[in-house]
């Protein structure tokens, strides 16, 4: 008899847990048919009066209309930004400025439910993900920013402190609210004023933030919001009255914007592209350590610029730890971003589930194994199965290139330099992950990586006072804690 049960439960164990839906609701979202841009405190149309349409691509439906921005809107925009810093933000005592974006902080947090659903409806990631990660990690970047507005002396001691003027700020669409608050905040505590660009398949979060910005009562031009295409990001690198780019999203673009800014005074910082290691040791604890792979490439669809996306382990456990990984993928549920039950949402675009298809052909075209689980994909919409790739060449093109979606490689290894000569070998350097129960293995490993962000024992761990950046083409330059202040500062 027991048996049976057990035979019964290893059998629903394979064929995955049933669970009923659960859905978030949405009728509490209040989303307008078509938004317009935020310049100087007002919402004005675009001046070509164009408009694109913005979907979900968990079912493709349209949520909105959004203005798209031309080179005049920017000037608009920018104009605002400088006068707004000339007369008002640069003048208000760093006491006064720290609470407004405290208020911002505080409105964002009592609305962080409709910001997470919103969130989920555009970009495609799970609500869990939305709720639990992106919105109170924005939150608290405002939070923490708030707190360093009047004690920059503190910051940098002995240092002469000032602020650099206008930001433009060009994020990309994996992290839409994080990463505008990752701009933004540390930007307003340092004193300048910020004309922001959304990604154009990810507007909606940042302009809930141009309403609660409204709200807040932020003095008009402080913050903007144009929204638009790359067209919209190149006129703001472009523009010749602002002080600063801070551009996060891919290093394609990212050589386009030092290469446009070159022999001006702009000061700029460049979050890119990754391909981070995830390196498992012989004396790691094994399921910890799946769970770390699976929480480091699979949930949030593999939309992470530090996604573990190579996996090294050390041969005597690899057999093990592809086994358990397998289970573990076996159990994973594909599918409505809006159900707190799924680990995997839906694929930002259809031109980004493209780019992740073609991959996974030139992965099988190089030989190597693929494997995905027996999971059920939704019919409409742009979904991705989580996928390995077994028998991987250090040199073959997916464990070079970034793939950007829920696609992992895995390699082993024998020895520690051999790890870390394969960590290393690759044009990026944003982050790595290390497990072991020696805490003299992590050390070593830490100071031989070349990446800008190594975690120990876990992956995908955020603090808004830890910097975050990258080696190599993973870019430079350093956003949270104080470097992430010091990079919206002149100081001497
Ligand atoms: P992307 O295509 O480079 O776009 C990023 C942003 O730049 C978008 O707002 C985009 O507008 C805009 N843009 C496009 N062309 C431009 C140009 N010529 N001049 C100025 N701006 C331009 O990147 P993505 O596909 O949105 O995002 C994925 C990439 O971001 C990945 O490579 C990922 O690794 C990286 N990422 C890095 C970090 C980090 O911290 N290192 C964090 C998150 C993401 P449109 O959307 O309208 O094209
Ligand atoms: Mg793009």
């Amino acid at each position: 008899m027991i048996t049976f049960q057990l035979i019964n439960m290893k059998k629903e164990l394979n064929d995955n847990w049933d669970y009923s839906s659960s859905l978030e609701a949405i009728n509490h979202i209040q989303l307008k048919k078509k938004y317009t841009l935020f310049i100087d405190g007002k919402w004005i149309a675009p001046s070509k009066n164009t408009y694109f349409k913005t979907i979900n691509p968990a079912n493709e439906e349209t949520l909105a209309e959004i203005a798209s921005a031309s080179k005049e809107d920017v000037d608009l925009a920018v104009k605002a930004a400088r006068k707004a810093y000339t007369n008002v933000w640069s003048k208000m005592p760093a006491s006064e400025r720290a609470k407004y974006i405290y208020r911002i902080a505080r409105l964002m947090q009592e609305r962080a439910r409709e910001f997470a659903v919103i969130e989920s409806l555009e970009s495609g990631k799970t609500i869990r993900e939305s709720r639990d990660v992106d919105i109170p990690l924005a939150c608290n970047h405002f939070f923490y920013y708030a707190g360093w507005a009047d004690k920059l002396d503190y910051a940098f001691p002995n240092r002469k402190i000032e602020s650099l003027g206008v930001a433009g700020q060009i994020i990309p669409w994996n992290f839409p609210l994080l990463m505008a608050a990752w701009k933004i905040a540390p930007a307003l505590a340092a004193g300048n004023t910020v004309v922001l660009k959304p990604a154009e398949t990810t507007s909606l979060t940042a302009l809930k933030l141009a309403e609660i910005i409204e709200e807040s009562g932020l003095p008009p031009g402080v913050v903007n919001i144009v929204t638009g295409f790359g067209e919209t990001g190149a006129a703001i690198v472009n523009h010749p009255d602002i002080n600063k780019i801070a551009f996060t999203g891919s290093t394609a673009v990212g050589k386009i914007i030092q290469k446009a800014l070159v022999g001006t005074s702009k000061k700029v910082t460049l979050e890119l592209g990754g391909k981070s290691a995830n390196i498992i040791f012989e004396d790691a604890p094994i399921d910890q350590a799946v769970e770390g792979i699976v929480n480091g490439i699979f949930f949030n669809q593999g939309h992470v610029c530090c996604a573990g996306s190579r996996l090294y382990v050390q041969e005597g456990i690899a057999e093990k730890v592809i086994k358990k990984l397998k289970q573990r993928m076996e159990s994973l549920y594909v599918g409505d971003p809006l159900d707190k039950n799924t680990d995997i949402g839906a694929i930002n675009s259809k031109e980004q589930l493209q780019t992740i298809e073609k991959y996974l052909k030139i992965g099988m075209d190089e030989g190597a194994e693929m494997y995905q689980p027996k999971c059920a994909i939704p019919k409409k919409g742009f979904y991705c199965a989580p996928t390995l790739f077994l028998n991987v060449a250090q040199s073959s093109i997916i464990a070079q290139e970034e793939i950007f979606g829920p696609v992992l490689t895995i390699q082993t290894f024998r020895t520690v330099d051999e790890v870390i000569q394969k960590a290393n070998n690759s044009p990026f350097g944003l982050a790595a992950g290390v497990w072991t129960d020696k805490g003299s293995r992590i050390f070593n490993l830490t100071s031989k990586l070349r990446a800008g962000v190594i975690w120990a024992n876990c992956y995908n761990k955020f603090d808004p006072t830890s910097p975050f950046g990258g080696y190599k083409e993973s870019g430079f330059g350093r956003e949270g804690g104080l470097h992430g202040l010091s990079a919206y500062l002149k100081l001497s």
